[in-house]
């Protein structure tokens, strides 16, 4: 008898290839029927006998596709290359690891890590139900934007505030409803690519909009913006041009400036301010980081910041400023399609408490992690390197420069310490070292630095200080 997946799977095999390099190989590969009915293998990898099909299948194709192309079938064993693949399947990819890297917002590790009373507020949100759009005094339905609105005008003074699902989703709103069809002032030094696919041109193309760039680009004046108004205006763009910097013979004009002559013109001024600090930057030795608080007491109409950037809150994207226009754009037909879900309210609702009670510096990692001294750090690492040296594994105790990351503060560099793992500076044994560490429970990421691992521990939390040693003495063992 035939099994039909069996048959189905057949008629989607690849032809072997003239002259057929193996005759006879391809007998060799065990049927999916017989796989699938193998009961240990079941229950070894817990799936359902549909999931397990496909998986094997998979696994079958990959196989013929080796063998034509010229593998003696015994050099694979197909049901442990069933369980390798499916053994990844079981493991979550998504779970915490140990950012050594130096790199405060690191995109590819995700960006901000939020506080542990937003971690909680989220799961929390995310396994129940909760009063989204009621108001639990009247019972009557009311605005999903409450409480952030609520927090936000006590530390920018927004009027109001609406959150969707980034910033970029934020840029392309704002413009959508307030833009199509008509004409967008923009500093021909702001029209950027932020990175990620965010490109200033594109975005305002996609809402309809036109682009009129004015100025040089290193150089553009208030009276640039004022020369190109006309009835088709419809706004000013500033955007924070996070990920680079322009030095030398520059200018950009001020939002204070660009209120100043658009106001008697009608025209509202939007601010993108990208990494949406909440704090001054300057007080801990970097560069000014445009706030939300100055742009909207300067007189921005609208700002937009990310929230899983200096906000150190989940991904979000805030929209805040002037009543009447948060209420416009709110109510466009595209806020719905980007619009915020509990998760992502509770945890920012949960980040921007912290900066209401003035905890953001001892709560909020990305702060905490900004915040710290280079003492405190040498003294950390100090402290690692004896552990470590405890274990029997030879570290190098070394000063380095982490950087804030995530398109902000380019160029910007807070002096911390690291520890340079002793490994013979060998390519391959740094390359293994760096895999096994990758593979550590948890995963420890790091940065290769002439040709060197590097551990920084700015971008570590100190309780994870424990496990990190934990970590290395077991990779450096396997390695
Ligand atoms: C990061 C950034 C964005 C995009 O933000 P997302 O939240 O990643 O969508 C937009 N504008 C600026 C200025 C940025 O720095």
């Amino acid at each position: 008898m035939t099994d039909p997946t069996d048959e189905a799977h057949r008629r989607r095999l690849p032809l072997p290839r003239h002259p057929d390099p193996n005759p006879g190989a391809f007998r060799a590969i065990p049927s999916v029927s017989r796989l699938v009915a193998d009961a240990d293998l079941r229950a070894a990898t817990g799936l359902t006998v549909e999931a397990l099909t496909v998986a094997v299948q998979s696994v079958l194709d990959s196989e013929r596709a080796a063998i034509a192309a010229g593998a003696t079938p015994t050099s694979v064993d197909v049901r442990t290359a069933v369980m390798t693949a499916l053994a990844d399947l079981e493991r979550p990819r998504l779970i915490p690891l140990i950012n050594a890297t130096g790199v405060i917002i690191h995109t590819n590790l995700g960006r901000s890590p939020v506080s542990a009373d937003a971690a909680r507020a989220m799961a929390e949100a995310a396994g129940g139900y909760v009063a989204l759009e009621i108001e639990p005094r009247s019972n009557e339905r009311g605005g999903r934007m409450r409480e952030i609105a609520d927090l936000m005008r006590l530390l920018t003074g927004a009027e109001a505030t609406v959150v969707v699902n980034n910033c970029a989703a934020a840029v392309l709103l704002v413009l959508t409803a307030a833009a199509a069809g008509r004409r967008v002032v923009v500093s021909r030094g702001e029209a950027v690519e932020i990175g990620g696919g965010f490109r200033v041109p594109d975005v305002l193309r996609q809402s309809g909009a036109t682009l009129v760039e004015v100025g040089t680009t290193n150089r553009t004046y208030a009276r640039d913006y004022a020369e190109a108004t006309d009835d088709q205006t419809a706004a000013y763009l500033k955007i924070h041009p996070s990920n680079f910097q322009i030095t030398g013979f520059t200018h950009a004009a001020t939002v204070a400036e660009l209120v100043t002559i658009a106001r008697p013109r009608g025209v509202p001024v939007f601010e993108d301010v990208g990494s949406g600090a909440l704090l001054d930057t300057t007080k801990y030795g970097l560069a000014h980081e445009p706030t939300l608080r100055d742009s909207l007491i300067a007189g921005a109409t609208l700002v937009m910041a990310s929230g899983d950037k200096l906000v150190g809150g989940p991904q979000a994207g805030i929209i805040a400023g002037n009543r009447g226009w948060v209420e416009r754009v709110a109510g466009h037909p595209l806020a719905r399609a980007v619009r915020a879900d509990k998760t992502c309210l509770a945890g920012l609702a949960a980040t921007l408490r912290h900066y209401a009670r003035g905890e953001a510096e001892s709560c909020i990692p990305v702060w905490r992690m900004i915040s710290a001294s280079a003492d405190e750090l040498r003294t950390r690492v100090s402290r690692l390197h004896d552990a470590l040296r405890g274990c029997g594994v030879q570290t190098e105790v070394v000063p380095t420069a982490a950087t804030v990351g995530g398109g902000s503060l380019p160029g910007q560099m807070l002096s911390s310490w690291g520890l340079v793992l002793g490994v013979e500076n060998r390519d391959d044994d740094v390359d293994r070292l760096a895999h096994q560490l990758r593979l550590g429970h948890p995963g420890v990421y790091g940065r290769i630095e002439s040709g060197r691992l590097l551990l920084d521990v700015r971008t570590v939390l100190p309780e994870d200080d424990d496990r990190l040693v934990r970590v290395i003495s077991g990779a450096v063992s396997a390695a």
